[in-house]
């Protein structure tokens, strides 16, 4: 029988025709589909400005920078994330701070970052984990009571609202990644979106050498000498990878119900299988990216092998995630212990992610339920 996939991107031959038009011009960098992408990207997210960048962790990067956060600053996040949203804080010479998540839906909570503010502490950079928002309006409270920058991990929601509010619209910048497993692609790429112009410039400039020209000024105009204003990076975003993306953004929103009606169909049908637990699903007035779909396996049994016999079995499976203060790196340098953030610690010993995209029909979620209750049942 044909493999399960665990997941499959969605460019189709118009987005190949639109890169392979830019590989045919004579400019290849950052120049009018970054433009393009920026405009109609700010628009979806009805937020005023978005700049094109290389990758999400660029994109966190930079907005720690742009406010000022580095060197003895504490920045409180959720360990329940991919390490990118640690590593982020590390790369800007910050010091990333933990905070244990809600134990039923994995998302960091406002109260728990208030009180958990120190006076080293700068910011705040919750996750929109799996899809679904952060309490974005607890944030922005809990940020103007303490007076820190508030930015965030959007990474797995670009199509959500959460009371009324999209991402970026409550905080300095939302951060955006386009790697091959996220909602929209083009192999690498990121984004963020912010509201102030100002910061949009700044970032145009920072992510391009901190040069006064950008490449397109260079190319279309007569020569001018530039010069290096401030200190900048490598994290432009390129015409190939810009006209990739400009046509995604218009299927997102239908793609998001689908995977949406493919996490009921999964919620449905695991139902009954015992000893299985789900982290909670959207409540109603939410939209949910829903970008993954994980179950929590009973305690109890071995996740290895469990996997393991999924993928004998022929579908894909993944983990998302297993916390971040028990990887090597963290745990080394800070010492941690599993139970120090324990909600975090269990979701990620119990959490396995199953295929959860566009492409996948209604008979091979099913099939994925019979395969993973056939492991679970196993390994009983
Ligand atoms: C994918 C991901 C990132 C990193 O994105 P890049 O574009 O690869 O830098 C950061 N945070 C989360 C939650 C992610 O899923």
């Amino acid at each position: 029988m044909e493999k399960i996939e665990f997941f499959k991107h969605n460019l189709t031959e118009e987005d190949l025709e639109l890169a392979n038009q830019v590989l045919r011009s004579l400019f290849l960098t950052t120049g009018p589909q970054v433009a393009a992408f920026e405009k109609k990207f700010a628009q979806y997210l009805d937020s005023p400005e978005a700049v094109g960048l290389t990758s999400c962790t660029g994109a966190m990067h930079l907005v720690l920078l742009k406010h000022g956060i580095g060197p003895g600053d504490e920045v409180i996040t959720t360990p329940m994330t991919f390490v990118a949203t640690a590593t982020a804080i590390l790369e800007a010479g910050a010091t990333p701070v933990f905070v244990d998540v809600c134990p039923k839906s994995g998302l960091l909570l406002p109260e728990a970052v208030d009180a958990a503010v120190s006076p080293k502490t700068r910011a705040i950079l919750p996750v929109h984990l799996y899809g679904r928002m952060v309490d974005m309006r607890g944030f922005a409270r809990v940020a103007a009571k303490h007076g820190l920058v508030l930015l965030e991990d959007a990474a797995h929601c670009l199509e959500g609202s959460r009371d009324q509010v999209r991402p970026g619209q409550l905080s300095a910048a939302a951060c955006f990644s386009f790697y091959p497993t996220k909602s929209m692609t083009c192999g690498e790429g990121g984004a963020l979106v912010c509201s102030s112009p100002e910061d949009a410039a700044w970032y145009r400039s920072a992510r391009h050498h901190g040069i006064s020209k950008n490449a397109a000024d260079r190319y279309t105009k007569k020569y001018e000498h530039w010069d290096m204003e401030m200190m900048g990076w490598k994290y432009n975003m390129d015409d190939i990878q810009a006209a990739l993306l400009l046509n995604q953004i218009d299927r997102l929103d239908a793609l998001r119900q689908r995977r949406q009606d493919l996490e009921n169909l999964y919620r449905e049908l695991l139902a009954d299988v015992e000893g299985l637990d789900f982290l909670e699903a959207p409540v109603p007035g939410e939209v949910s990216g829903h970008h993954l779909f994980t179950v929590l396996l009973p305690p109890r049994l071995d996740r290895d092998e469990v996997i393991k016999s999924v993928q004998e079995q022929g579908a894909g499976c993944a983990v998302n995630y297993r916390a971040v203060h028990v990887l090597r790196y963290f745990r080394e340098r800070y010492a941690y212990r599993p139970e120090d953030f324990p909600a975090a610690y269990q979701i990620g010993q119990r959490t396995i992610s199953l295929p959860l995209y566009p492409k996948l029909t209604e008979g091979k979620v099913a099939r994925v339920c019979e395969i993973l209750k056939k492991a679970v049942s196993q390994g009983q």
